[in-house]
C-alpha cells in the first residue's frame, strides 16, 4: 500500500480506555435539567431512582466529573468484542477517486450488530450490582432490545422488552435473537399495562410507536418489585458509555498522527454520535483543537434540521421526565422509513445544547440517497452497513466528492454503527426500485409542535 497507515488500526487490550469521558464537564452551557412532569421542577435523585438504577441516576445528573472509571467487569466484557477496528477506507477512496483520506470506526462486530451493546452492558452491570431481579425496556427496530438481552444474559438478569408491534411482526428474526438470549418480548401496545390498554382502546389495530413502548416499559418497571427501566439512547448516561467509541478512535489516531478534519455520525437519539465525538468535542470546547462535526439525520425525521429546541415529553404516555432538546414533538408520527433506529422524535440534550451553541452542524438526507451510499460502500469495503449507519456513509461520500472537486486532501472520519443483516427487506425494496422518499411538509411538522408542553 502507498501509505504506512494499515487498513485496520487496532489498540491492544492494555490500551483500552479505563474511564468513560463525560463531555458535560467541559461544556460551559450545560444541558438543561430534566424536569419532573408533575411539578415542573428539575428532577432530583429520588425522582429518578424509582425508575432507573441508582448508579445510573448519579451518572445522569453528573455534569462535572470528566472521567468516570469503567468497572472491571464491564471492561472484561468489552474485551470480548473491543477494541473495535478503526478502518482506513482505502477501497472507497480509490472508487471515489478522491484525494480525501477516509476512516471509519466499525461497531458492528458483535452479535447485536451495533454500538448499543456498549451501553447495554454497563446498564445491566449497575442493575445487577444493585441486586435487582431484572430490567424493562422498549425497542423499535430491535437493535437495542437485542443488545440488552445479550447483556442481561451475561449477568443473569431478567429482561422484559416491549417491542413496537409493527417491528415485532415485521422482524421475527430480531425477536428470536432476543428470546434466544432469554428475554421476554411483548408487542406494544399490549394489554399488560394500563397505558397499553388505553392505547388499544383508543386506537384499535395500531402498529404502536416507540413513545408508547417507552411508557409501557416504564410502567412495567415501576409496578414490578426489583425492576428498573433502562433506555438505549438520548440520555446523558448512554452518551457517557458510548464515549468508549471516541476514546478508542482518538487513541488509535494519536498513535499514527492522524487528525480528522471532519467527523461524521448518524443521529437518532444521538448516542453513537455523542460517544464518537466526545473526546474531539472536549478538545474543541477547551480550545485545544478544531474539528468540523456533522450530524446526519433522515429527511423524514429531521429533529436537528427542522425541529424546535424546547422542553418536550420523551414518551407518549407522558410519564417520563421532560427534556429540553431539539424535537419534532412527542406526537410527531414519522413515516415508516427503514432506518428504524433514527425515528425518535427528540435528540440527546447534550448534543442539542452543543448544536444550539454552534459546536456542530447537522444535515438531513433522503432514504434512497442513503441506500445508494450503502450499496456503494458494501461493494468496495465488504461490510453490509445498517441503514442507520449509511446516513453517515452518505455524508462521508459527499464530503469526499467535494474534495475531488477542490483537490483538498481532507481527513474524513465517520462512525459505522452497525451491520444491516436484519434489514434485507429494505435492501430488497431499494434493489427493486420501489423505495420511496418521504419528507414531511411544514404543516405536518406544525402538528407535532402544537403538542409541545408550554414551559418557560
Ligand atoms: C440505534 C442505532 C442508531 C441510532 O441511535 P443513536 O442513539 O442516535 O446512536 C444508529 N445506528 C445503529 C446501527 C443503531 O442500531
Amino acid at each position: 500500500m502507498k501509505n504506512e497507515i494499515p487498513y485496520k488500526i487496532y489498540l491492544s487490550e492494555s490500551e483500552l480506555p479505563n474511564a468513560w469521558y463525560n463531555v458535560r464537564a467541559d461544556m460551559k452551557n450545560k444541558p438543561a435539567p430534566l424536569l419532573n412532569p408533575g411539578t415542573g421542577k428539575p428532577v432530583t435523585f429520588d425522582d429518578l431512582a424509582h425508575v432507573f438504577c441508582d448508579e445510573l441516576v448519579k451518572q445522569e445528573l453528573d455534569n462535572d466529573t470528566a472521567f468516570i472509571e469503567i468497572p472491571e467487569e464491564i471492561r472484561n466484557f468489552y474485551k470480548m468484542y473491543r477494541p473495535s477496528p478503526l478502518v482506513r477506507a482505502y477501497c472507497l477512496e480509490e472508487k471515489l477517486q478522491t484525494p480525501a483520506k477516509i476512516y471509519y470506526k466499525f461497531e458492528g462486530n458483535n452479535t447485536s450488530g451495533s454500538h448499543k451493546l456498549n451501553s447495554a452492558i454497563a446498564q445491566a452491570y449497575y442493575a445487577k450490582k444493585q441486586g435487582l431481579k431484572g430490567v424493562t425496556t422498549e425497542t423499535g427496530a430491535g437493535q437495542w432490545g437485542t443488545a440488552l438481552s445479550m447483556a442481561c444474559a451475561y449477568f443473569g438478569l431478567d429482561c422484559k422488552v416491549f417491542m413496537v408491534k409493527v417491528s415485532y411482526e415485521q422482524k421475527p428474526f430480531r425477536r428470536e435473537v432476543m428470546r434466544t438470549y432469554g428475554a421476554s418480548v411483548t408487542p406494544s401496545p399490549s394489554d399488560s399495562t394500563e397505558v397499553g390498554r388505553k392505547m388499544l382502546a383508543e386506537f384499535p389495530g395500531t402498529g404502536g410507536s416507540l413513545g408508547c413502548a417507552i411508557s409501557e416499559a416504564v410502567e412495567a418497571a415501576v409496578t414490578h418489585e426489583g425492576y428498573r427501566y433502562v433506555l438505549g439512547s438520548v440520555l446523558n448516561q448512554v452518551l457517557l458509555h458510548q464515549s468508549v467509541i471516541g476514546l478508542e478512535s482518538k487513541a488509535a489516531m494519536d498513535k499514527y498522527g492522524i487528525k480528522p478534519d471532519i467527523i461524521i455520525g448518524c443521529a437518532g437519539g444521538g448516542s453513537n454520535l455523542g460517544g464518537l465525538i466526545s473526546p474531539f468535542m472536549g478538545e474543541k470546547l477547551r480550545g485545544e483543537a478544531d474539528y468540523r462535526i456533522i450530524a446526519v439525520e433522515p429527511a423524514s425525521c429531521p429533529s436537528f434540521t427542522r425541529g424546535r429546541f424546547a422542553y418536550d415529553f420523551c414518551d407518549t404516555g407522558k410519564v417520563c421526565p421532560l427534556a429540553k432538546m431539539y424535537t419534532l414533538g412527542s406526537g410527531f408520527m414519522p413515516s415508516p422509513i427503514h432506518a428504524g433506529g433514527l425515528r425518535y422524535h427528540g435528540m440527546s440534550g447534550i448534543l442539542s445544547q452543543l448544536y444550539d451553541d454552534g459546536y456542530m452542524e447537522a444535515r438531513s438526507v433522503t432514504q434512497t440517497d442513503v441506500f445508494e451510499a450503502a450499496e456503494q460502500f458494501a461493494r468496495c469495503e465488504g461490510i453490509l452497513p445498517a441503514p442507520e449507519s449509511s446516513h453517515a456513509i452518505r455524508a462521508a461520500i459527499d464530503e469526499a466528492l467535494k474534495c475531488r472537486e477542490t483537490g483538498e486532501e481532507k481527513t474524513i472520519f465517520f462512525g459505522l454503527t452497525g451491520t444491516g443483516y436484519f434489514d434485507m427487506k429494505a435492501y430488497e425494496q431499494y434493489n427493486n426500485g420501489t423505495m420511496t422518499d418521504y419528507i414531511p411538509t411544514d404543516a405536518d411538522l406544525e402538528k407535532g409542535f402544537a403538542g409541545l408542553p408550554k414551559i418557560g
